[in-house]
């Protein structure tokens, strides 16, 4: 029989599901250093750092952490409330007793807890955690080649593939090799393209070039995730042109990574275009069942659970195109079986990737989720939204359901007229130009945006 499941195993659980529903950026910022204080009579204590993600985690994701956390204890829960404590990762694990520690799976090694040791890096992504098969093994070998001779082999290394993978566990195995080899940890920079325009409008906006530049001109290796950000930041792209100038010169190792080719940048500028062309280009495909396979079998070896062969096969038959989910797939299997005593079988596995699978994509949205998301959101209502009012508290949101349907649907300027109660297309034009003009000055309408993509998608 295995034990119950400790706090923090619980929370590692919630934190696995909530991983796969929100963007990357969005989990970083609000959940790490996030932990369950107290579980207790229908009552949870969630410890956030601060009160920033505390009003975060209560306006925006209160409802997601509900849901997972009873989906996956199975426990009726009447109340969270979240609370401020600092280091709380650390303090909770202290207050767990160890012989609730000695659970089946070290959950306790999932990607959220990075902050483990001095490194800024994810530490579970190693080159030996990393699963080669046929259609990553360029980039895997490349990336390998930059930490023997970094800035010599390929400079710049430009990765590019779809979601989930490997781009990141591939640049954060090469900052953490350099790390073991002795480098120092201020001379490695990883960044996503987005942090490092965010930081570059700060610096504008504050007047403080001096620290962005010694930021990212005194290092040895500039990690740059998801480069397709740049896309249309003309500004961002001027100064990252700079960076990568200075760098360049000096023979110091610069790797990109991207979701599609450097030519399939939109509103990229040629002349960054040719400096991404400038080295080596390298993508990463969907990994074929074999490999699959492999990498579930590890993931289940790094968890320490043993899965029947059916049953990993069942897994990788049906979860082709990203290694996320596999993941995902894997957690919700180690939750079920520790907290219902449930061993995996054929068909609770197959429950679980139907689970997961038919979330919805970009394009198979239809427009009415996307105005009631906006709506719910900015609390306005439907016949307020199609109505005539002019008042800036309806017409914002207004233009953005315009802005969203255009981005997201693709949808013509005049059917999003009609969509929106009748209105001429180069008021949806105008919308469109706006918000996307805005979204780049302002830091709140871009968070805004991001989450209000999320429900649409995850709903
Ligand atoms: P991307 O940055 O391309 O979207 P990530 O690097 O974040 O993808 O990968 C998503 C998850 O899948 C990570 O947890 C990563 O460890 C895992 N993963 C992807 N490819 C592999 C692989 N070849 N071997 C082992 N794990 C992998
Ligand atoms: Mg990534």
């Amino acid at each position: 029989m295995s034990t119950p499941m400790s706090n923090d195993q619980i929370w590692q659980a919630v934190l696995g599901e909530l991983e796969l529903h929100i963007s990357k950026a969005s989990f970083t910022t609000w959940f790490a250093h996030t932990s369950i204080g107290l579980f207790e009579n229908e009552k949870v204590v969630v410890c956030v750092p601060n009160t920033f993600t505390k009003t975060w985690l209560e306006k925006k994701y209160h409802k997601h952490i509900l849901s997972s956390l009873q989906n996956i204890t199975q426990r009726r829960i009447r109340e969270i409330s979240y609370q401020i404590v600092q280091n709380s990762p650390q303090k909770i694990q202290k207050q767990v007793p160890e012989k609730q520690k000695t659970v089946l799976t070290p959950i306790q090694n999932s990607p959220q807890k990075i902050q483990k040791n001095s490194s800024p890096f994810n530490l579970k992504y190693l080159f030996n955690s990393f699963v080669v098969g046929k259609t990553n093994e360029l980039a895997y070998a490349a990336c390998k080649a930059i930490t023997e001779k970094p800035g010599e082999a390929y400079n710049p290394l430009f990765i590019y593939g779809g979601v989930g993978l490997g781009k990141t566990h591939l640049l954060q195995a090469i900052a953490n090799t350099m790390v073991q080899k002795g480098t120092a940890i201020e001379r490695i920079r990883y960044v996503s393209s987005e942090k490092f325009t965010n930081e570059y409008i700060q610096t504008v906006q504050s007047g403080e070039a001096r620290g962005f530049k010694d930021r990212y001109r005194n290092i040895d290796i500039l990690l740059i995730d998801d480069v397709q950000f740049f896309s249309g930041k003309e500004r961002t792209q001027e100064e990252f042109f700079h960076t990568f100038n200075h760098l360049h010169q000096q023979n110091k190792q610069i790797v990109l990574t991207s979701d599609r080719s450097p030519k399939e940048i939109k509103a990229l500028e040629n002349r960054l275009l040719s400096r991404f062309e400038w080295g080596m280009i390298v993508d990463i495909a969907a990994p074929d069942l074999e490999t699959r396979i492999a990498i579930f079998e590890k993931k289940c070896e790094e968890k320490g659970f043993f899965l029947d062969k059916d049953i990993i096969t069942l897994v990788a038959e049906n979860i082709t195109t990203n290694i996320r989910e596999l993941e995902g797939v894997l957690n919700r299997i180690i939750a079920n079986h520790q907290l219902r005593k449930q061993k995996p079988t054929k068909e609770s596995v197959e429950e679980i990737i139907m689970s997961i699978k038919p979330r919805k994509t970009r394009g198979s949205v239809a427009p009415k989720t996307i105005i009631s998301a906006v709506g719910d959101y900015f609390e306005v209502s439907l016949s307020d939204l199609l109505g005539k009012s002019r008042e800036q508290k309806i017409s914002f949101p207004r233009q953005i359901i315009m802005f969203l349907l255009r981005e997201e649907l693709g949808h013509s300027f005049p059917a999003i007229g009609n969509e929106l109660g009748g209105r001429d297309h180069t008021t949806a034009l105008h919308a469109h130009t706006k918000i996307k003009n805005e979204i780049t000055k302002n830091e709140k309408l871009k968070n805004d945006i991001e989450l209000l993509k999320e429900k649409i998608y995850q709903i």
